[in-house]
């Protein structure tokens, strides 16, 4: 895209020589787009990287000026601009500062759903031994508040969450109290599929300032097909939850979820006109989780990640269109990853983080009191997996939990900056390690980036939005830059299902 305004050192006189900055660059589209540090971009003609590597691009033409200022090379009149390079750099790391902000609660196994893809394992819905104690809730809201973090998120989920609702009003004061104590701001969100919600309960979230995240996998048909129950009727009881949650909530207080399962990948257009239908205003297109009861089930939920991307491009055509015809609805992935490409900041996302935002930026406390770094750690103890148990909250402190041998283990892993495969990937600056994913499918942390469904789908995705960003749309542009400023209502996500 062309710059409106060059600093004013762009008007001195052609440099006799430069140096360069760090890069990495890709062909594609017959071009060569090169991505620093800080994520700026640059589409180039073919041969430019040749030209700079070998010291011969002409510093006096325009290729050469937009390269110097978007910190790609250097000469004598630069040394206010790398001051600025490197504020950026520092800014797209933020995440990294400041200790754990999500705190995600397990307060029970149980639940009254079957869904093929379930992320939990769950128990069935009488069995209150799954249930958090109070003596575990203690141990764990303290565990979480000694996160260094000024803003920190208890995420309660399960099993579904509202069969335990006894442990939920347990935490909630005494976390809140505690935040209170350390000086901290407490966002809370429950993460339920709603069939069991009352008044009763959602004027008691209300009271407390609590948001609510629900699933809808799309139209009626397919989220009764996705998400099994007694009465074969999830999807009634979603809507009339959601539409209950909005009137004693109010609109803004409750986001929605969908997974894509194989069922799911025909019917793109109708999933996203199923969110614009309920009045959301974010729809956030997600594959399938390898982990938890979705690996049992995968010869019914499971799908090649081509597939995946096919829906993904398609639908995300259709809520442009949607844009384009006045109503605002941004899709999440998308508003992530141009966040990091279009913008110097990173965003709270802890999936798409490098160093990976697992125990860093998200711990998650099981009902057994077991800590994992990441809800998909805890999915794969449910599969006799405790790679990932970092520790136990009646046992460790936040010190042991992040100096064990599984939190070093995975921390080793966690910089895609020093990947094989990652480590002179162009979209390095935009994507993420995983190797929780990466253990989990391909057995080893590191993983092995040609074969990765993670790295296939982050590949695609970005390739196809620098392809839109290309193409420069005004209405287009307009669009993706309301996602990211958030003119367009975005929820926060949450990772329940
Ligand atoms: S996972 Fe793939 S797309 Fe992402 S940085 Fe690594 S090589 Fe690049």
């Amino acid at each position: 895209m062309a710059r409106a305004f060059y600093p004013l050192e762009q008007f001195a006189g052609a440099p006799a020589g430069f140096h360069l900055l760090p890069f990495r660059f890709i062909r594609m589209n017959g071009k060569e787009l090169l991505v620093n540090e800080a994520g700026e971009f640059l589409f180039a003609p073919p041969g430019t990287v040749q030209g700079l590597v070998d010291e011969r691009l002409d510093t006096s033409t325009d290729l050469y000026r937009d390269l110097k200022a978007k910190h790609f090379v250097y000469d004598d009149s630069s040394s206010p601009l790398l001051d600025i390079l490197a504020t950026k750099v520092r800014t797209k790391f933020d995440h990294i500062c400041g200790g754990t902000k999500l705190h995600i609660f397990v307060v029970t196994l149980r639940c009254e759903h079957s869904c093929d893809y379930c992320q939990v394992s769950r128990q069935t819905a009488t069995r209150g031994e799954f249930d958090m104690s109070t003596s575990t809730a203690d141990r764990a809201v303290a565990m979480m508040m000694d996160s260094p973090a000024r803003e920190v998120t208890l995420e309660i989920q399960g099993g579904e969450p509202l069969l335990a609702f006894d442990v939920i009003q347990y935490i909630i004061p005494r976390a809140k109290r505690l935040a209170k104590e350390k000086g901290k701001n407490l966002d809370i969100v429950v993460c339920s599929n709603l069939a069991c919600v009352t008044d009763d309960i959602l004027m008691y979230f209300r009271d407390e300032g609590v948001k609510v995240s629900t699933s809808l996998d799309g139209p009626a048909f397919l989220h009764n097909k996705n998400r099994p129950r007694p009465g074969h009727n999830s999807y009634e009881k979603a809507i009339e939850g959601i539409e209950r949650c909005r009137a004693i909530l109010g609109m803004e207080s409750v986001a929605a979820l969908m997974t894509t399962t194989a069922t799911s990948l025909d019917y793109a257009t109708e999933i996203v006109d199923e969110y614009v239908r309920r009045d959301f205003h974010s729809i956030f297109l997600r594959p399938i989780s390898p982990y938890g009861f979705a690996i049992k089930t995968r010869h019914r939920t499971g799908y090649e990640m081509g597939r995946f991307l096919e829906f993904y491009k398609k639908g995300l055509a259709h809520i442009l269109d949607i844009n384009r015809s006045g109503y605002r609805i941004a899709e999440v992935y998308t508003q992530i990853l141009l966040t990091k490409m279009l913008t110097p900041h990173g965003t709270r996302y802890v999936d798409m983080q490098s160093p990976a935002g697992e125990a860093w930026n998200v711990l998650v406390y099981n009902y057994d009191g077991d800590v994992y770094a990441s809800d998909e750690s805890r999915m794969l103890a449910e599969m006799n997996d405790w790679t990932f148990r970092l520790g136990n909250v009646h046992r460790d402190t936040r010190r042991t939990l992040f100096t064990g041998d599984s939190a070093l283990r995975m921390f080793h892993a966690s910089c895609n900056q020093a990947l094989a495969g990652c480590s002179d990937c162009a979209f390095q600056s935009y994507c993420a390690a995983d190797p929780i994913y990466h253990h989990s499918t391909q057995g080893d942390m590191y993983g092995n980036r040609p074969t990765s469904g993670f790295c296939s789908r982050n590949m695609e995705v970005i390739k196809h939005l620098f392809s839109i960003i290309e193409e420069n749309d005004r209405e287009t542009m307009r669009i993706f830059w309301s996602w990211i400023t958030g003119e367009c209502v975005i929820e926060e996500v949450v990772e329940c299902a």
